[in-house]
């Protein structure tokens, strides 16, 4: 059994380290900033746009979109039928970690059997166990989860602190969906050196406005966002594209390795962290830093030719 699942854990520390108010993952979006660390709630956005990433959501063997998708329609559809009865929501959950077993991708950091779509129309993914989620007429059984009510409710992650309000609200306009947004917006050096790459470019803090109601800045966004799970320089004992992001010193990104030719660290190498990276050869870095540059150019010289116009 890992430290993780064996009772009051580093990572429930971790969470309750944070002490800011009511927050749930089915509530809904609340006015911008109210009692949020960081003045932007990053949670529970819109009808479609939600994050579960602290409750490990991608900390699964079978992460990709179509299955994530499929696996909390599935559960979904079982917690419907579950009478809302201490015992029969515990065996629910208890059934669920069960199947998992240890095979989760990163050992130790819970995955909560109690996340699912929720909403009207099922359209974002949140927690099942929340007073205000379908068939729970107002009752909390958050306490049944792994961290219990009170973690969830105060919990929020680093990105809420370390981002800058408007990559905050950018990536919520861009992300398109729950599943790339929380996948993205727990990584805060990845958006730090992404964002930080184009404010260089343009000499400038990024605003919401300079790419808001752009398709192609867009487009250009979910196609770095995207890299987090395609990026093909990630070796196989870093798991991906879960990210451990709780600041406990459990889990660090491991530094990039660089083939014995490079003397110095890429102009990138902080998203090559964040994307977990080892290269073999000079080639390798370059395709990798092609990868990065091309969405990176596209917005900059949007957004500068927008302003020479
Ligand atoms: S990982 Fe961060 S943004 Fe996502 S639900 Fe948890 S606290 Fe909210």
């Amino acid at each position: 059994m890992s430290p993780m699942q064996s009772g009051p854990s580093v990572c429930s520390r971790a969470k309750a380290q944070h002490r800011t108010g009511e927050k749930g993952a089915a509530c809904p979006p609340r006015p911008p900033g109210a009692g949020v660390p960081g003045g932007v709630y990053l949670c529970q956005v819109d009808d479609g746009l939600s994050c579960g990433a602290c409750c490990g959501l991608y900390n699964l063997q079978e992460a990709d979109e179509d299955r994530l998708l499929q696996m909390l329609q599935q559960r979904t559809e079982a917690f419907a039928l579950t009478p809302r009865q201490i015992e029969a929501l515990t065996e629910f959950g208890r059934k669920i970690t069960e199947r998992l077993g240890d095979r989760l991708p990163v050992s130790g950091f819970h995955h909560c059997p109690f996340l699912g779509l929720i909403g009207e129309d099922r359209t974002r993914v949140g927690c099942l166990l929340h007073p205000l989620g379908q068939g729970n007429d107002g009752v909390d059984f958050r306490g049944l989860s792994h961290y219990g009510g009170m973690a969830c409710r105060i919990y929020f992650c680093p990105s809420h602190e370390s981002l800058a309000p408007a990559w905050k609200k950018i990536v919520q306009k861009s992300a398109g969906g729950w599943y790339l947004y929380g996948l993205v917006i727990t990584e805060d050096k990845l958006l730090a050196g992404f964002f930080g790459a184009i404010e260089e470019a343009i000499g400038r803090p990024l605003t919401e406005e300079d790419v808001a109601e752009d398709p192609v800045c867009a487009s250009a966004l979910q196609e770095f966002f995207r890299l987090k799970c395609t990026w093909p320089h990630r070796p196989a004992d870093i798991p991906g594209p879960v990210n451990y992001f709780f600041n406990d010193r459990q889990r660090t990104r491991p530094a990039v390795v660089y083939p014995p030719s490079c003397s110095r660290p890429a102009p990138y190498d902080a998203i090559f962290r964040a994307l977990g990276t080892a290269f073999e050869t000079e080639a390798a870095i370059r395709e990798a830093e092609g990868r990065i540059r091309r969405p990176i150019s596209i917005i900059s010289e949007r957004i500068r030719n927008r302003s020479q116009r």
